[in-house]
């Protein structure tokens, strides 16, 4: 028996000693890492189209961001995005005392990342006057020093030489249109000179609808972006909802193929589990994520319908007779419903600033 312990004791201390001389020097504590993961977003592609998704609006300490620009794409990634764009201010820059570089370097450091990650990085710059026009970004561009000019026309034409999509942000941002939003004289011009192309009906956290007005009016590009400055896990509740971006309808995943979308206007802002856009975008993305299956079984006087929502964005539906439902993101579930025609609206579709998409279903 004592021989046992002895043994025993042996043993345990032979282990403990192989255990500490293992780990003296540097023992590695995997499991305290987070694993880096990919969110994928599950959305349809429409009309023949594949449904990218895009935030086109951030910022880097390389303006008045405090990250650093592969972490924007390290974002983009784990979020399920297919492209995005570091959007610096061109005259506005806080951190130049300390941050040296140009405006091409953000996208010059984040672009090796972004191609490790398949992140479509997109080189652009946000314009940032005071109103009128107020700030404009510009995509697609090859340089982007080019834009730094005293004069604002001769930035956008700077930027309009290298063939770049230019979009309109934030047009109802209280800090340059403090009463009412409006499309000023100056906007006019611009558009009438082909240097507006798109317009964000939402920034950050905010949402103008009668930006989704005019842009529909003057068939531009409908967007919404993060404006993100911060880190995005830190502005936004990621597990359960998702950051602003915009869908982009294109014939193909690559950077090419999101201009001529853009250019085309095939998009819609996707923002707080709303989209707003153009009707026909919005009816195809609602038709092909939602299908209704009668069960056969009726309870007073009222089919039992299956209602199934394959797709990650949920749609709020509302009846003629004020009956709400909501169609929870990839569920099925069974909604009683009158024979013949149903007309319902979806309260979180906008096909214009106060106009929510209406879908008809016969059974
Ligand atoms: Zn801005
Ligand atoms: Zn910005």
């Amino acid at each position: 028996m004592k021989r046992i312990f002895i043994t025993v004791g042996v043993l345990m201390a032979i282990t403990t000693i192989h255990c500490f001389s293992q780990n003296l020097s540097n023992t590695q504590l995997e499991h305290m890492r987070l694993q880096s993961q990919r969110k994928e977003i599950n959305l349809p592609d429409i009309l023949g189209y594949k449904t990218l998704k895009g935030d086109f609006h951030m910022h880097t300490v390389f303006s008045d961001g405090i990250v650093w620009p592969t972490l924007r794409v390290d974002e983009a990634w784990q979020e399920g995005l297919d492209a995005i764009a570091i959007t610096e201010h061109i005259e506005h820059r806080p951190h130049r005392e300390f941050v040296k570089g140009d405006h091409n370097s953000p996208y010059d450091i984040a672009l090796p990342r972004a191609r490790q990650l398949d992140i479509i990085l997109i080189r652009s710059g946000e314009i940032t006057r005071s109103m009128p026009p107020g700030h404009l970004i510009a995509m697609f561009l090859d340089d982007v020093n080019a834009l730094e000019t005293p004069d604002v026309n001769d930035a956008l034409q700077a930027a309009a030489d290298q063939g770049a999509f230019i979009f309109w942000c934030h047009p109802g941002w209280k800090a340059q249109q403090p009463d009412t939003a409006l499309w000023m004289p100056e906007h006019q011009e611009l558009f009438d000179k082909g240097l507006i192309h798109g317009i964000e009906v939402f920034n950050e956290k905010e949402w103008y609808p009668i930006a989704l007005d005019w842009g529909l009016e003057k068939d531009l590009a409908i967007l919404g972006f993060s404006d993100i400055h911060i880190v995005t896990s830190h502005y936004y509740d990621l597990t359960n909802g998702h950051r602003p971006m915009s869908l982009i309808f294109a014939q193909q995943r690559s950077e090419e193929a999101i201009k001529e979308a853009m250019f085309e206007g095939r998009t819609v802002a996707w923002f707080d589990n709303k989209l707003a856009g153009k009707e026909e975008y919005l009816r195809a993305i609602f038709d092909a994520s939602v299908t209704f299956i009668d069960t056969g079984i009726e309870r007073r006087d009222r089919k039992q319908v299956k209602v199934r929502n394959h797709y990650a964005i949920p749609f709020f539906i509302t009846d003629s007779e004020g009956n709400s439902v909501v169609l929870p993101p990839e569920r099925e579930i069974v909604v009683p419903m009158k024979s013949g025609t149903t007309s319902f609206e979806v309260t979180n579709l906008f096909i214009k600033g106060t106009e929510h998409l209406k879908v008809e279903i016969s059974l």
